[in-house]
């Protein structure tokens, strides 16, 4: 049945509506979270936060409390919740279809968006575009074809990934066994990819002819590394390893999936280093933090390796049912004309500044707060022991209790082990991001 022939009742009519009690009720009996103990999590009485609505850097519960959404929705939030232009790209979309396959069509907003995407990548050779779901298959994605490349072109010794200590690159089982995070990862350090795993850039400068013959790819988090804590990288970095992957005939893949998008003051973060890639990984906040996308950036010269006659079985075979949503690419290329209308880039660098001098002055403040990490719109706070300034025993939660104690001060954001993250969404003003720094030292300071 057609949508204009079909008188709508709400949804409520098939589902009746549900108190939050209910809710909280059915969500412990069946719906089982990512990343989280569930003993504790059913064991709660408040949990879970029941999210009803959003506005803006604001997320409403069902009690009607309102949050600062601290971590963009776990990194993926860019321009607020229920942005008119999004909305709007979405809404006119799914007038017309929510998707059909990109195996044997295409559609506009898939090409469109890949057309965009060339066009903003950073240097002019990221001119190929490849369309999946998420961070972790987008990941995939790359590293299949610098895989698959290298059998086309017949450097098949060439079978090695070089991933560094404390990397995060997702958990689908190739992307995992690039991690560099031994609880996450362990268990596939036997499978998976060929890993080279190295801790810096000189271990890197310094592999034995032999072995760096073997690589096909470096991959890493460009400046920071996200999961391992909003760790950075040293300045310059990229750019050596970049000048490395070139003297050795390597590829090198960025995982932009956090840092993309203006997190770091600019559009993507290797553009702090002048630094183009060979695959570019995008996903989290590809669509402004409304639908799951993503997409692999590739060059002509990886893309040439996969044309042939159709017998040399030259193709890449790879793909997801979903590849090229039209829904998802209508968020994209609505997040992306939030970034031109708006002049997003250019309201950057005053609320870096004020986040920066805030986080200063709270860990002169807050006895609690050892080392602060920050990057354009992306922080992490180490906590510490306030009377000792020694680490923390992570089997106590410290920080998970303090970012539960934030609620009471509008906050929502999630801990790493004991680091403190803030990644207030880039729509958020400067008074909010101060309100945000604030809400955490008041959350360290006061008793459960
Ligand atoms: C989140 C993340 C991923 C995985 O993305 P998913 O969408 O969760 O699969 C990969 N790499 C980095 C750097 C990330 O932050």
């Amino acid at each position: 049945m057609l949508a204009e022939n079909f008188s709508l009742t709400p949804l409520s009519s098939f589902l009746p509506p549900l108190s939050t009690g209910e809710l909280r009720r059915l969500d412990h009996d069946h719906f089982w979270h990512p990343f989280t103990q569930m003993r504790d999590w059913c064991a709660s009485e408040v949990d879970p936060l029941v999210i009803v609505s959003g506005e803006g850097p604001w997320l409403i519960d069902a009690e009607g409390n309102r949050y600062f959404d601290g971590n963009s929705s776990i990194w993926t939030n860019l321009h607020g919740h229920r942005h008119p232009s999004i909305d709007a790209a979405i809404r006119e979309q799914l007038d017309r279809i929510a998707h059909c396959s990109a195996l044997g069509f295409s559609n506009e907003p898939a090409i469109r968006l890949a057309a965009k995407l060339a066009e903003i990548a950073p240097g002019d050779t990221l001119t190929r575009v490849f369309f999946t779901d998420d961070g972790s298959t987008a990941v995939e994605c790359a590293c299949r074809m610098a895989a698959q490349y290298r059998e086309r072109v017949g450097e098949t010794t060439r079978r090695r990934f070089v991933a560094f200590d404390g990397a995060y690159h997702g958990d689908t089982v190739g992307a995992a066994s690039l991690g560099g995070i031994p609880a996450f990862h362990g268990l596939f350090a036997s499978t998976g990819y060929e890993v080279t795993r190295l801790a810096t850039v000189g271990a890197l400068e310094s592999l034995p002819p032999a072995e760096a013959a073997e690589i096909n790819a470096v991959i890493l988090e460009p400046l920071i590394q996200g999961a391992a804590g909003m760790r950075l990288w040293p300045a310059g970095m990229l750019r050596r390893i970049r000048e490395w992957c070139d003297r050795h005939g390597a590829f090198l893949i960025l995982d932009e999936v956090m840092t993309g998008f203006g997190r770091t003051g600019k559009m993507f973060a290797c553009e702090h280093e002048e630094v183009v890639p060979d695959f570019l990984c995008l996903a989290k906040g590809l669509t402004g933090g409304y639908l799951p996308l993503a997409a692999t950036l590739t060059t002509e010269r990886v893309f040439a390796a996969f044309l042939g006659r159709f017998d040399e079985l030259k193709t890449f075979f790879y793909g997801h049912s979903y590849c090229g949503n039209a829904l998802g690419c209508a968020a994209a290329l609505g997040n992306l004309r939030v970034f031109e209308e708006e002049r997003v880039l250019e309201g950057l660098p005053a609320k870096i500044e004020a986040f920066g001098h805030a986080l200063q002055e709270a860990a002169t403040r807050c006895p609690a707060f050892g080392e602060v990490r920050q990057i354009g719109l992306i922080a992490g706070i180490d906590l510490v022991d306030p009377d000792t300034g020694a680490p923390l025993d992570w089997r106590e939660e410290t920080g998970a209790r303090i970012c539960r104690r934030a609620r009471r001060y509008g906050l929502l954001t999630r801990p790493i082990r004991d680091t403190l993250t803030l990644m207030p969404p880039l729509v958020s003003t400067a008074e909010e991001i101060r309100a945000a720094v604030e809400a955490l030292v008041r959350a360290a300071e006061s008793g459960d």
